[in-house]
């Protein structure tokens, strides 16, 4: 199975674009991980589990000995320049496709064609909900005809793409309603956010019936329907970031047979795995986490596999900013699951073959029937 998993090419399900311009060592750190920063007295973010992985794996893609000092490691990094940086670790990742999540882009990053042409590999867009409804209520509009311009806006951006994202988490958190909102109430919610915008508020969505009208809007276009859940940057309220709050709207969405990706859910992978085995329609991932945990992935994916069939399980890697996320992400993932398969063969639990079978549903298979990927 251990080398099963080395040669599996991997379906990253949820992934965002990559830096264009060179990184000096400020840069690079504030892109390594979510936090603003170490704060004055925490030293570097590069002593972490996160940090000790990235000086393990990374330096040997640049040509580097494993361990170099950040200092060569950055140097180098800057001497070969952004794009070969990139393409190398796109490249080594071992991708067979990503679904990008564009919404995402405070900075210049590469889109999705781009991605594709580092990587060597398709990539499939994934529309962001809130982005979208955010362009309408940019453009103005009545509160009345706002849900049907998002819809019509929302089928144009659909047509190409291969799934939509809630970030309702980030904004309002995970506690939505278990029904579809009525037009009225999502027309006077709109008319709310409309004459915020009007007064100068930021066009930025956070109310609990436009994120919920939202992910059944995606829902009715047949599109499988990603939720951020769980850790995430400085504007989450992790509490409110469980996935379990989410239970009585996936009952209620579980009819329409649409599937619901649970992304990253650290900590509450557990919980997250409790909802893909009781509901047909729920997936999850540990993205983001994975390289976050380091040394440690394998002990997080081993939990996620408790509970969650393996049918239900999708890779991702959530890298933004630095090609580096791509790469780590892939690594760990790849020696968690060899680790966590491996053992259960050498205990003589599991079956060689099941192992195989699982590392590929796992590392692609699932994402392919899921989003309806071609075939290679
Ligand atoms: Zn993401």
């Amino acid at each position: 199975v251990r080398a099963d998993v080395e040669a599996l090419a991997l379906v990253d399900h949820h992934c965002h674009g990559v830096v264009r311009c060179d990184l000096d060592r400020p840069s690079f750190e504030a892109l390594l991980t979510e936090a603003a920063g170490p704060g004055p007295l925490g030293g570097s973010l590069l002593d972490s589990q996160l940090g000790f992985a990235l000086r393990r794996w990374c330096p040997p893609v640049l040509d580097l000995p494993a361990h170099a000092p950040p200092e060569e490691y950055l140097a180098r990094r800057a001497d070969l320049g952004a794009a070969e940086t990139t393409g190398r670790f796109l490249r080594a990742a071992g991708l067979a496709a990503l679904c990008v999540d564009t919404g995402y882009a405070p900075e210049p990053v590469l889109g999705p064609a781009e991605l594709a042409r580092a990587a060597g590999a398709p990539a499939y867009e994934v529309v962001r909900l809130e982005q979208v409804a955010e362009q309408v209520a940019a453009g103005g509009g009545t509160a009345a005809g706002f849900a049907e311009a998002v819809r019509r806006e929302l089928a144009g951006r659909a047509a190409e793409a291969v799934g939509v994202k809630s970030v309702a988490a980030y904004r309002v958190g995970l506690d939505l309603a278990a029904r579809r909102p009525g037009e009225r109430e999502v027309a006077a919610a709109a008319g709310r956010w409309l004459a915020a915008v009007e007064a100068g508020a930021p066009v930025r969505l956070a109310d609990e019936v436009l994120h919920r009208f939202l992910v059944w809007a995606g829902v009715d276009l047949g599109l499988p329907v990603q939720f951020h859940v769980g850790y995430g940057d400085r504007d989450v309220d992790l509490h409110r970031c469980d996935p379990l709050l989410l239970t009585g709207l996936l009952r209620a969405l579980e009819p329409t047979g649409v599937p619901v990706l649970l992304l990253h859910n650290y900590p509450y992978h557990r919980q997250a795995g409790y909802l893909a085995q009781i509901f047909g329609t729920v997936f999850v991932d540990v993205g983001l986490a994975t390289h976050n945990l380091g040394r440690r992935a394998s002990a997080l994916l081993a939990e996620t596999l408790e509970l969650a069939p393996f049918g239900k399980v999708l890779f991702s890697s959530d890298a933004y900013g630095l090609a580096e996320h791509y790469y780590l992400a892939a690594v760990l993932f790849r020696r968690a699951l060899s680790t966590v398969l491996a053992a259960g063969v050498a205990a003589g639990d599991w079956a060689d073959a099941d192992a195989v079978r699982v590392a590929r549903l796992v590392g692609a298979d699932n994402a392919r029937r899921v989003y309806r990927l071609p075939p290679l």
